[in-house]
């Protein structure tokens, strides 16, 4: 009887089981599905961050990736200039932990060093525990998933670790796909001679850009930037030291703009910028890189110097337009007759677009009406 009964207790035991890892191996694939249709990384890591953190109810997941790893180097180039600012991801050097590099790794998480604990997390509460999910390319190690658990109970050493592992390895792949996706997208969007963006990527960006500030409200601002009299360069020195220039207009531009602002090469001689903030942050970044451009030395062959500056158009907009790849040409082509009317005043010198000058013709009119309202804000 007492035979049957524990016999009995233990087949609903095990039925349990078989059930409960049903309904998660669902929910991996669930995760699965959304990671295969990733766009690109930033997609990939939302994924990771957010809905796998719903669908399994943890306190957070976070990606903690090798730079030493060829791959994820390679990665981590490719979405320098786009990378999404996230405290769930991270980059660091693998040498030094102490952890598994082939199997999940399950408990508290005050069972791990400090350092550990930093590189992976940032900060966590005490009483969290986390899985740790070491994640593999053919080549070697890429980084870690961390599944951190609302509490100590949720993820315990001993515990089957059989579809964090397989969840692990389809990651892993996912990362490798879309590591190669964003480098090929990097590969074509780069202009070799300046190393910087190039104009495909350039209005790829600004609609995002567009997208982005609509939705929290703030402005952006396009810099469109021509030097002057380039040809008169070509025609004195050469090509070469015409090359030579650009090279160091686009490198002087770069570090005059912040990081995580693109710069690009829209073509020829010409440049543009997408900066966030308003019309008296554009002026500042506008000036600084027209005057470290002025500044700038760079020699012809025999060792005379070369006189560089640039003209700079700049078109600001609030943020509020529905089509965003409309917005940015029309923001572009502003940006680029304020530049024409910079070079018709005289050149080196930076020139605004008037406001509202970029909407088009159905949004002119609330733009009309919202100025009395929005003047007071414009510097
Ligand atoms: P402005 O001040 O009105 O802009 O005069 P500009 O001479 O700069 O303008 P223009 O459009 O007449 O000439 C642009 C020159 O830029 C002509 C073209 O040969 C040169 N250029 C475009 N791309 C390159 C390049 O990749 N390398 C070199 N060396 N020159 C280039
Ligand atoms: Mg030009
Ligand atoms: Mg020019």
């Amino acid at each position: 009887m007492t035979e049957s009964t524990s016999i009995g207790e233990r087949l609903r035991l095990l039925v349990n089981t078989v059930q409960h890892n049903e309904r998660a191996l669902q929910r991996f694939q669930h995760v699965e599905l959304l990671l295969i249709e990733a766009e690109d990384f930033a997609a990939f890591l939302d994924i990771l961050t957010g809905e796998l953190v719903q669908v399994f109810d943890l306190g957070a997941a976070t990606l903690w990736l090798d730079e030493g790893a060829r791959l994820a180097a390679e990665l981590h180039a490719a979405v320098a200039q786009s990378a999404p600012a996230s405290d769930h991801l991270r980059w660091g050097r693998t040498a030094e932990f102490d952890l598994p590099e082939a199997s999940p790794m399950l408990g508290a998480v005050d069972a791990l060093s400090d350092e550990v604990r930093a590189a992976l997390f940032g900060s966590i509460s005490d009483d969290a525990s986390v899985a740790i999910l070491p994640l593999r390319h053919r080549s070697g190690p890429l980084g870690y998933l961390s599944l951190i658990g609302k509490n100590r109970e949720r993820f315990a050493d001993g515990m089957a670790t059989d579809l964090l592992a397989r969840f692990a390895g389809f990651v892993s792949a996912g990362l490798v796909n879309v590591a190669q996706r964003e480098q090929l997208k990097h590969l074509g969007m780069t202009d070799s001679l300046t190393g910087l963006p190039n104009r495909r990527y350039f209005e790829m960006r600004l609609e995002e850009e567009l997208q982005r500030a609509a939705r929290h409200g703030v402005a952006v601002a396009c810099l469109f930037m021509d030097l002057d009299h380039f040809k008169l360069v070509n025609d004195t020195h050469g090509h070469a030291v015409g090359d030579r220039v650009l090279a160091a207009v686009g490198a002087c531009i770069r570090s005059a703009v912040r990081l995580g602002e693109t710069v690009a090469r829209f073509g020829g001689e010409e440049f543009v910028a997408v900066l966030q903030g308003d019309r008296s942050n554009a002026n500042v970044v506008a000036e600084r890189v027209r005057r470290a451009v002025e500044a700038l030395v760079v020699r012809s062959n025999d060792g005379a110097q070369v006189p560089v500056t640039l003209s700079i158009g700049v078109a600001v907009t609030p943020g509020t337009s529905a089509d965003k790849g409309a917005a940015a040409r029309a923001l572009i082509d502003a940006a680029d007759r304020a530049l024409y009317r910079a070079k018709r005043s005289g050149r080196n010198q930076i020139v605004f677009a008037a406001d509202g000058e970029h909407e088009s013709d159905s949004e002119s009119e609330a733009a009309a009406e919202d100025e009395a309202d929005s003047r007071q804000e414009q510097v």
